[in-house]
């Protein structure tokens, strides 16, 4: 068993011509950066969940991505801000919705799995919890940044983030040593959403799972996502309906996707190695590290699979 960690910035409408050789090499190297990290981390034993919070927590610092610092704006001007973490052998979750003042949600998710009888918190009460708990609390405006103040002031209709500013939500699924797997995904939302709008991230089963077969991360339309229980379709397909994970996930996201409006892609991983990262959009910035090998990361969709894959 190969450890394995794959990561994503989010799907959108990523053009060559748009984004331009400077961010493409900002964003390829911020993203072999953090694989590079959770490679390590696996290298050494650490656990598929300590692995996929990890490389969350550094897409959430990385103001490329949107999530934690580099967030998105609501219509009313504030941030508001969804994780969400599964553990693949136990099923066991956390999630946090609509915070403002965690400065890693990922964090705060971790910790909602850890410590309480609870799954999913929201808003003040969410960042009330992160801090009784010891977590990093930060003013409401550390989120923004003047790229972000100046795409809110450009937008004001519910967009994809990546759709007005190519950058977008972040995710990560994990293999360990030990065969285990687990999944987390965190955003700062669609660009432009109502405050109080909760999308498909901070929900187990549709933008995030992880059971022992399959871990799954998604970014797009969040309510497209959530009518079709995107990351649960993708591990169904392949428990009830013996799909290899390639042709589950391509379904959901070819398939099931557009069928209710979405665009967007996921990464997914399988306990036996076995990747699929299917985009339904322009693009995706995505990476996956195995260890032993080299780190590959990718933007535009038809970059297609890391070299050596079988799915
Ligand atoms: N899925 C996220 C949401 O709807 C957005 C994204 O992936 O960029 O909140």
């Amino acid at each position: 068993m190969t450890p394995t960690l794959l990561i994503h910035g989010g799907a959108g409408t990523l053009r060559r011509d748009e984004l331009g050789p400077v961010r493409e090499a900002a964003h390829h190297e911020a993203l072999a950066a953090i694989a590079r990290a959770g490679q390590r981390l696996l290298a050494q034993g650490a656990s598929a969940l300590d692995v996929v919070v990890e490389a969350v927590r550094l897409l959430e610092e990385c103001p490329l991505f949107n999530a934690g610092k580099g967030a998105v704006y609501t219509t009313a001007g504030t941030h508001e801000l969804d994780a969400s973490v599964m553990d693949g052998p136990t099923q066991a979750a956390g999630a946090v919705t609509c915070v403002s003042r965690t400065r890693n949600p990922v964090l705060a998710a971790r910790e909602v799995l850890r410590r309480s009888p609870h799954l999913l918190f929201a808003s003040a009460a969410a960042d009330a919890l992160a801090e009784q708990w010891g977590l990093e609390m930060v003013a409401p405006d550390w989120f923004g940044t003047p790229e972000r103040l100046a795409q809110w002031q450009r937008t004001q209709t519910p967009t994809l983030d990546h759709d007005a500013a190519r950058m977008g939500t972040v995710g990560a699924v994990a293999l360990d040593v030990e065969g285990r797997l687990a999944a987390a995904t965190s955003t700062g939302g669609m660009t432009a959403k109502a405050p109080g709008r909760v999308g498909d991230t901070p929900l187990i089963g549709a933008g995030c799972w992880a059971d022992a077969r399959v871990a799954v991360s998604c970014t797009g339309t969040g309510e497209a996502f959530i009518r079709i229980c995107a990351a649960h379709d993708v591990a169904a397909r392949v428990a009830y309906g013996g799909a290899p994970l390639a042709e589950a996930a391509h379904a959901v996201v070819h398939e099931g996707l557009p069928s209710v409006g979405g665009t967007g892609g996921l990464i997914a991983l399988a306990a036996d190695g076995r990747m699929a990262l299917p985009i339904h959009s322009a693009g995706m910035y995505r990476a996956v590290a195995r260890v032993g090998a080299p780190v590959w990361t990718a933007i535009y969709a038809d970059e297609g699979l890391p070299p050596a894959t079988d799915s």
